[in-house]
């Protein structure tokens, strides 16, 4: 067999095994954060729909290519530490004006796990961190299903501040504050990125496919796979869903699992 078709096939089968070992913890197995708040059942009754596979392509090498010379040869903390200081008291578009705090993004500068979300609420844009609402108490559940805790991982935005009356952000303040999420990535350089909600994955996924569609099933933000899946914020409106985002976050699992070992 021709080493492309091998490593394909090689692709297919992990994907595949992923899925098995998935569907295996299920239903049985459910984490906290999938029961109904006041109630010791689990949210959804079961799985629907097949498996997704997709092979986009090797997901071996984890470097993120072109790194900038400015930060090869740092460490990630040192890395990180510029860019938060390139960012500085950024005025480069007018959320600005309305905004407490810049949320930069926390966690593990080291982190093997990156998750990226919309833009900060207001508890947030209160307390300069990402995630600490109650989407956010979702997602730190969600982190300790893992068997993780938050410091083991990174949090961080698509944007740094809060959007007025959080509405989506607009297109022009997204262009002005990706590139420090694309060098934050390549600081911390994770194993796997997860995309918190159609915005997020749209954003680092440039498309516009719905995140019914995209989630389930790893993609590639350059060499990194990324995982999309719904937002914790969506999750609190729409419990039934917290079955599949449980689906989504044992596939990274099993990804980084097969990683390290
Ligand atoms: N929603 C997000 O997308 N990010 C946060 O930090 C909080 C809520």
């Amino acid at each position: 067999m021709q080493n492309a078709a091998k490593d394909e096939m090689l692709v297919l089968i992990r994907s595949l095994r992923s899925h098995v070992e998935a569907d295996r913890e299920l239903p049985g197995n459910v984490p906290s954060f999938c029961m109904q708040e006041g109630n010791a059942s689990p949210a959804s009754p079961g799985l629907s729909g097949s498996p997704q596979i997709f092979v986009p392509g090797s997901y071996r090498r984890f470097s993120v290519p072109d790194m900038p010379d400015t930060l090869k040869g740092t460490n990630e903390s040192d890395a990180l530490n510029d860019v938060r200081m390139d960012l500085g008291d950024c005025r480069r578009c007018a959320l600005h004006k309305g905004r407490k705090n810049i949320v930069f993004g926390e966690g593990n500068p080291h982190a093997e796990l990156v998750f990226v979300g919309e833009a900060p609420g207001a508890d947030e844009d209160d307390q300069g961190r990402p995630f600490v609402g109650r989407a956010g108490q979702l997602l730190t559940k969600i982190i300790e299903a893992m068997k993780m805790q938050r410091q083991d991982v990174y949090i961080c935005n698509i944007l740094k501040c809060r959007p007025p009356g959080n509405r989506n952000p607009e297109s022009g303040e997204i262009a002005a504050c990706e590139p420090f999420l694309v060098k934050q990535l390549e600081a911390i350089r994770p194993k796997v990125i997860c995309a918190l909600g159609t915005f997020a994955a749209q954003t680092l996924l440039k498309n516009d496919v719905a995140i019914s569609l995209l989630r389930g099933r790893f993609h590639r933000y350059h060499d990194i796979p990324l995982m999309p899946t719904y937002h914790p914020a969506y999750l609190l409106r729409n419990p039934s869903q917290k079955r599949q985002v449980w689906e989504d976050v044992q596939q990274i699992m099993n990804m980084l699992a097969e990683d390290s070992g």
